[in-house]
């Protein structure tokens, strides 16, 4: 932290300092706004404009509607098993969950945006990622906001242009200033486009940063993965991590069991920071995919997406294990080649972001990424291994046993879904290699649901709140549509919080 030692000025006053535009800060500064039109709130992002929105914007959109609390708390408390959440903190997630509806429903009424029950691009109207424990009666169903993509980013944004928030981008918060006996909040230091601005803050600073996914050093430090990239913004280094650290914060959910959000299928090209996704929508199946010996390894098409690819293991879920078995190839044949783009478009920083920035969009039939060496083509299994670094007999042993199983219609192996076991018999074929990517980092400091920040001694840090995916709730399973949910409940709860606190008092 910094102390008021190093302010010989306060370049910039405000009430509420919001620290990052993603899905919690757009919410913490609409709600603030709204709370009271007269505070001087002041909204800052480290990216530029047109890189605005964090995972939010790229997102799936999906949102979390439940009308039932006590359905939802011990739902959630079955998830959270591994690592429990604090009773207290379930009962006001699941009663604020049962009253957010109405306010998703205004944001989107508020800017002439089509509010929806369902995802908006796939005919599912509802997730239920673990019936087992309670899903059923917890979700009422799934909701959205229109467009696809990025509806529910697109609305919140429109809400926080049309209320004039001002909005400082290129200004990373880069420390908290702060009494270093009380560890009360007084501001922060901002660099704004390569300039140090000491910003005062005199009700409080609300950090909603997002997560580590993007940060090389955090994966590998706290959640011991060096092979994996980012399927949302580079913009999400754990800054907030550190900086919470720094403040005195304790630190929750850092290393969830699995990375809750889970390791998925990416395909990254090496001219981005970030990863595509592979299209689990697909309309072909003609494909398996191999680990570092060319063996396959679990059962690829059992709609993993619907349990944001956890797979059961010794009667628990666990990370389907994309990291593990790294360097892992897609095989597949000139079929699946042709059913369709082999990567997401209505998500994904790749896809939504770099592609349109860079005048590129992946090709249909996924021929220009032949062309460009991303996707691998051979007239035979044999010759394809090779090209790969992989012994051919193996890979031809493997795709062979795979066909096998596609002409019994069981996959003896691995439990694959009978209706998917398409053969890999079309030449010519090819192979890609898949990268695990990772959707959310939900560590942070220990929080309430009005985002006050607990220090090690269990006591509030004063002035200082946390929202959003940095420090979520979420320990361990996940069921869709919470985080942005989280979010939101999060960023009005900590902005009301702060508004209501007096400038001179130390809370
Ligand atoms: C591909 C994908 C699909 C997803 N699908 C869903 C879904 O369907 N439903 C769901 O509920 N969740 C989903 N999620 C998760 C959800 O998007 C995030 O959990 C949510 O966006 C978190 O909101 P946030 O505001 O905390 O962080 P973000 O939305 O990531 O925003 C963080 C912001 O902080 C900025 N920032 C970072 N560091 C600094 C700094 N030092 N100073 C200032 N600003 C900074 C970033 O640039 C960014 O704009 C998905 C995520 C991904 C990647």
């Amino acid at each position: 932290m910094a102390s008021l030692n190093s302010v010989k000025a306060w370049d910039e006053e405000c009430d509420v300092l919001i620290c990052g535009f993603g899905c919690a800060g757009a919410t913490a500064a609409i709600e603030a706004y709204d709370a009271e039109p007269d505070a001087h709130i002041l909204l800052i992002e480290k990216a530029p404009p047109e890189f605005v929105g964090g995972n939010a914007r790229v997102s799936g959109q999906s949102l979390l509607i439940s009308k039932n609390a006590e359905a939802l708390k011990s739902y959630h408390r079955a998830m959270s098993a591994a690592n429990p959440v604090p009773e207290d903190l379930l009962d006001d997630w699941a009663n604020r969950m049962v009253n957010l509806e109405p306010w998703i429903q205004k944001m989107a009424a508020d800017v002439g945006a089509e509010y929806l029950h369902g995802a908006g691009w796939s005919s599912r109207d509802v997730v239920l990622e673990f019936p087992e424990f309670g899903a059923r009666a917890a979700v009422a169903h799934t909701a959205t906001i229109l467009p696809v993509p990025s509806g529910v980013w697109l609305a919140l944004k429109a809400n926080v242009d049309k209320r004039n928030i001002p909005v400082w981008y290129e200004s990373p918060i880069v420390d908290l200033i702060q009494d270093p006996d009380t560890l009360e909040v007084y501001g922060a230091w901002v660099e704004r486009q390569g300039e140090r601005k000491a910003v005062r803050a005199v009700r409080g600073v609300i950090l909603t940063t997002g997560g580590y996914e993007a940060d090389p050093y955090l994966q590998k430090n706290y959640y011991g993965l060096g092979n994996v990239k980012p399927l949302g913004t580079p913009y999400n280094t754990g800054d907030g991590v550190r900086l919470m650290q720094k403040a005195g914060a304790e630190m929750w959910h850092l290393r969830n069991q699995g990375q809750s959000g889970g390791i998925w299928p990416g395909i990254h090209d090496p001219r981005q920071e970030t990863s595509y996704l592979r299209n689990f929508m697909l309309p072909s199946f003609s494909w398996i995919d191999v680990n570092s010996e060319g063996h396959r390894f679990y059962a690829e098409t059992n709609e993993l997406q619907l349990t944001h690819y956890k797979m059961k293991s010794n009667g628990t879920w666990v990370d389907v294990p994309l990291h593990v078995a790294d360097p892992v190839h897609m095989i597949f044949d000139e079929t699946t080649r042709q059913a369709g783009k082999l990567v997401m478009q209505i998500m994904t920083w790749s896809a939504l972001v770099n592609d349109p920035l860079n005048g590129r969009e992946w090709s249909e039939d996924n021929s220009a990424e032949i062309e460009a060496g991303l996707l691998q083509r051979a007239d035979s299994i044999a010759e394809l291994a090779a090209k790969i670094s992989l012994d051919p007999a193996v890979l031809a042993g493997e795709v062979e046993a795979y066909n096998a199983s596609c002409a019994e219609g069981v996959d003896r192996a691995y439990g694959r879904n009978a209706e998917t076991l398409q053969p890999i018999d079309n030449g010519p074929y090819y192979a890609v290699r898949i990268t695990p990517a990772i959707v959310c980092t939900g560590g942070g400091a220990r929080r309430d649901m009005d985002g006050r920040v607990y220090d090690h001694h269990g006591k509030v840090i004063p002035r200082l709140f946390e929202a959003g995916e940095l420090g979520s709730f979420v320990s361990d399973l996940y069921q869709n549509g919470s985080y942005l949910t989280e979010a939101m409940i999060t960023g009005r709860g900590a902005a009301r919080f702060a508004l209501a606190l007096d400038p001179s008092i130390l809370e």
